[in-house]
């Protein structure tokens, strides 16, 4: 593909910033927006960094009734020295591109779209936030934009990147969740679009984290879609459970999203020499385990909060209090290390982190 230059109009009316303390997630936008376009003939093209503005769509664009449409979830993150950082975006943008196989959305240039990132990043750089735990939400997504009512893929899209300062994901230090083991609703099932970051999984998930949440639950734990045996994720995150010594996570099937920090976790406890397994693993087992006092931990990872401690798993008529409820000391030392890696405190082994000039 031969390279194409990203243009930039500045805006010329800025936002006001948020203060620190007003922050939440993906509430506030940046002054600019990254935007690439798509049609068969022409393929990708036309790179541009705009003020940030609403959409001009037509009503009948096939993202608007189909979902044909993905999308992604990084950060950005800014050091004591003024350094702005990525973890591991290379990571972000080749999943972008299995999400849009998938959904029969071309793919998109990588490089591009990390350059996208970096500059669009760069431009709105005053608004990461600098207190501890804050950062730039980046959200790169893609809509299919034919006027069309037909179920076919889309022939026109665009590549739109947006950015939003978001809150620490813990106010108080990272914190145990209360989490409901879901037996009714399914997230997604081997066949389905599991795999994939696109829409039509999380509009679909609604309905059951709603019903747990008015009973004070945080999310729900989703099962396998065709058994509901086998564990699959919690929330919108890899799951995690440290039995007897052995980290065990849901092995890659086909229904399970392929989380960074979840992979960044299986090298790190590598690393560390603790044992990890990728591998089926039924709530009846998780019970057993429980049972016999060996559910040592148990815990979510992805971006948005790195390690979700969970404190209480209610399945069926059964509560099990993980850890006392408290957070277990290698949930507490994943997390130590990732945000230390992120925020420049920690070193970097593996080399994962991409500064952004
Ligand atoms: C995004 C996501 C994750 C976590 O992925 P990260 O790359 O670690 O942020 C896990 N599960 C689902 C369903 C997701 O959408």
């Amino acid at each position: 593909m031969e390279e194409q230059e990203i243009t930039v109009s500045l805006s010329t009316q800025k936002k006001e910033k948020p203060k620190s303390d007003e922050l939440q997630f993906g509430r506030i936008f940046t002054d600019h927006m990254f935007i690439l376009d798509y049609e068969e003939e022409a393929g990708w093209h036309s790179p541009r960094i705009i003020p940030y503005q609403p959409l001009t769509l037509d009503p009948a664009s096939i993202v608007f009734h189909y979902g044909q449409t993905v999308f992604e979830g990084l950060k950005a993150y800014v050091t004591k020295s003024d350094e702005v950082r990525l973890f591991r975006p290379e990571k972000n943008m080749e999943r972008l591109n299995r999400s849009n196989d998938r959904m029969c959305i071309p793919r998109v240039d990588e490089n591009l779209a990390l350059e996208a990132i970096k500059k669009l990043v760069s431009i709105d750089k005053e608004w990461i936030p600098t207190a501890p735990g804050t950062s730039l939400y980046i959200r790169p997504f893609i809509i299919s934009t034919e006027p069309y009512l037909g179920v076919a893929p889309s022939r026109s899209y665009q590549f739109i990147i947006i950015l939003s300062p978001v809150g620490a994901y813990y106010e108080e230090g990272i914190n145990p969740v209360r989490i409901a083991v879901e037996d009714e609703f399914v997230r997604a099932v081997k066949g389905g679009t599991g795999e994939a970051k696109t829409a039509g999984n999380y509009a679909s998930s609604l309905k059951a984290q709603e019903l747990v949440s008015d009973k004070g639950y945080a999310q729900v734990l989703w099962l396998d879609g065709v058994e509901k045996k086998y564990v699959e994720e919690v929330g919108s995150m890899n799951v995690f459970f440290k039995i007897n010594g052995e980290v065990i996570t849901p092995e890659l099937n086909g229904s399970i999203l392929e989380g960074v920090t979840r992979s960044s976790v299986i090298q790190l406890l590598r690393h560390w020499d603790v044992p990890v397994t990728e591998r089926k693993i039924s709530m009846e087992e998780v019970y057993e385990a429980y049972q016999r006092g060996e559910l040592e931990e148990a815990f979510g990872a992805g971006t948005a909060a790195v390690i979700s401690p969970i404190g209480e798993l209610a399945w069926k008529e059964e509560k099990l209090v993980i850890n006392d409820g408290i957070t277990g000391e290698i949930a507490k030392k994943l997390y130590d290390k990732l945000t230390g890696i992120q925020y420049g405190t920690e070193s970097d082994p593996f080399e994962w982190v991409e500064v952004v000039k």
